[in-house]
């Protein structure tokens, strides 16, 4: 765990994020020991350290205490949509290729089958990968959630959920969205080469196109 070094890549794929939260989950380590360690370790230097890996054990005492308070209530939408389309627009079920990762897109296919082989996704990819159930294949959060709950050694119904409710957007200003660009400048290079699906890649655009071709109304960028 190097602060310095987690700063400054924990968006990349192969970024230096720490691989706890697995051990934070079921007690091996508590977050205060964890807590106390990064800050150890962010006054080693002779000057100041971001703050990002504080900031994002924060997040996880944050939505530990939504949850105790919200209880079951972490499995309804906390917050109307913002996509423009009603929530009977969105399936219920998670469709099968997803699942079974033959969808037919290198990307996500490599995320489902990382996810049910090894029970752990970088927090992009579980950012990619909720915004493309819920956005581009428009299936309620809660059937990814209960999905990624089935594999992830990290599984927490309080991080899990309302990250994806983040996502959906039924706890957060706007939709999660992502495109190509993105995909490929923190993707580590691991995905577009090869793809079958290069030539039709449903993220090959820029993010006021996706808001239009994915959501309604002003969510779509419309403004009349
Ligand atoms: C759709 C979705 C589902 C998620 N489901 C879970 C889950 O079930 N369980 C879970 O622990 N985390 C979940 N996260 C949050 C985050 O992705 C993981 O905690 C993180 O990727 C774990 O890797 P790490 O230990 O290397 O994290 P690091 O980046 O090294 O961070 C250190 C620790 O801080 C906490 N943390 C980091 N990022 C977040 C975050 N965004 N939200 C809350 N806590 C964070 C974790 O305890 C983590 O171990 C989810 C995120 C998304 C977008």
């Amino acid at each position: 765990m190097d602060p310095v070094r987690y700063a400054a890549s924990r968006n990349h794929l192969d970024g230096a994020v720490s691989g706890l939260s697995p051990y934070i989950r079921h007690g091996v380590v508590t977050l205060a020991q964890v807590r106390d360690t990064v800050q150890r370790r962010m006054t080693r230097g002779p000057g100041p350290v971001s703050e990002k890996l504080l900031q994002e054990l924060a997040w996880r005492d944050y939505w530990q205490r939504l949850r105790r308070r919200l209880g079951d209530r972490i499995w309804d939408n906390l917050e109307p949509l913002k996509t423009g389309h009603p929530e009977e627009a969105y399936a219920r079920e998670l469709p099968a290729d997803i699942r079974e990762g033959r969808s037919g897109l290198a990307c996500i296919d490599a995320f489902a089958r990382q996810l049910i082989d090894t029970g752990w996704l970088h927090n992009h990819e579980r950012m990619w990968l909720a915004a493309y159930v819920v956005h581009w294949r428009r299936v309620r959060w809660q059937a990814g959630a209960r999905w990624f709950l089935r594999h992830l050694l990290d599984g927490d119904p309080a991080s899990n959920n309302l990250s994806w409710q983040w996502v959906a957007s039924s706890f957060s200003s706007k939709p999660y969205l992502f495109n190509r660009a993105n995909l490929e400048r923190f993707g580590a290079g691991r995905h577009c080469p090869g793809c079958p699906a290069a030539a039709a890649c449903p993220f090959e655009a820029s993010y006021e196109v996706l808001q239009g071709r994915l959501f309604a109304g002003e969510a779509s960028g419309e403004t009349t």
